[in-house]
């Protein structure tokens, strides 16, 4: 496959593609982004997945920064398709990112500045089978973050650090922490089971609405798991019956560590129910197969 990056509106090879310096994203972080997941279609073909949902969350940060989306949602899914199409990936995903666009620097933007969009797409390897990937390790680190992660900013300092700083541990991912209690993780969200009750954070000032974290809730329903929307505390997740954690890219994944010490050694039932249920969602949808059902 050929990586293509389409810039408010042409299309190009992201290895020759150029950006302009005083765009605020750059200066300022001054924007927001997505990340979608693309799944081989029945058709052989690369099929987004929740392309809609991520491009209205795309549209909802825009807003809590007061940025306007310069192109409507139904325009920009078209594009989208039409790229991957071009592009012949079949399993990857379309970073997008929105900032506020381009000005001299200067904290104070112009009032009529145009937004600048772009996405491109990058081939992923396929999610592992349900119940072969190795367990998630987790370390906690104290959340630093703004109010308003709700919004996918691209400024994401507090996250690349706090990733690396789990990494440095070899660990995968950061779990932010706050008093005791749990928000999400720096790219994923997180639910612990209790009881059989599925315990994750009510989205808002710390917890980003994570769409992955919203399908599987509604799959939830669907299926009669119960589930509280509560912050968990740290002895929730360490003591829980089963514990896991979210994102487009990785679907599911079970947890195995929590600071150094093993919790489980094993995915647990509901992280697998859900998961399959997950995965047939999305051949449902899109047609496509993911990855790896068993
Ligand atoms: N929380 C944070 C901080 C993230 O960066 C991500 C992934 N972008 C998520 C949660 C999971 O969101 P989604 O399921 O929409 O990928």
């Amino acid at each position: 496959m050929t990586e293509l990056i389409w810039v408010n509106g042409k299309v190009s090879k992201l290895s020759e593609a150029a950006a302009n310096y005083e765009d605020r994203g750059h200066q300022f972080a001054d924007g927001v982004y997505e990340v979608v997941r693309v799944y081989k279609g029945r058709s052989g073909g690369g099929v987004p997945f929740t392309l809609t949902e991520h491009l209205e969350r795309l549209e909802r940060s825009a807003e809590g920064i007061k940025i306007s989306l310069p192109w409507r949602v139904d325009e920009v899914a078209d594009e989208v398709r039409k790229v991957v199409d071009q592009s012949g990936m079949t399993d990857g995903m379309i970073y997008m990112q929105l900032s506020r666009g381009v000005s001299p620097r200067n904290h104070i933007y112009p009032k009529n500045i145009r937004a600048s969009l772009y996405f491109f797409t990058r081939e992923l390897p396929p999610v592992p089978a349900i119940g072969t990937a190795e367990g998630a390790k987790l370390v906690t680190v104290e959340d630093e973050r703004w109010k308003r992660c709700w919004v996918k900013a691209i400024a994401l300092l507090p996250n690349v650090l706090a990733k690396n700083a789990a990494a440095d541990q070899g660990a995968d991912e950061a779990v932010f922490t706050e008093n005791g209690t749990v928000t999400e993780c720096s790219a994923s969200n997180l639910f612990t089971v209790g009881r059989g009750v599925v315990i994750t954070a009510p989205v808002g000032q710390k917890v980003l609405p994570g769409i992955t974290r919203q399908v599987l809730l509604d799959i939830a329903g669907e299926q009669g798991i119960p589930v509280i929307e509560r912050n968990p505390t740290e002895y929730d997740c360490r003591c829980g019956e089963e514990l896991f954690i979210t994102s487009t890219t990785r679907e599911l994944s079970w947890v195995s560590h929590w600071n150094g010490v093993q919790v489980h050694d094993r995915p647990g039932e509901i992280t697998m129910r859900l998961h399959r249920a997950y995965q047939e969602r999305v051949r449902r949808e899109v047609g496509a197969m993911s990855t790896t059902l068993v």
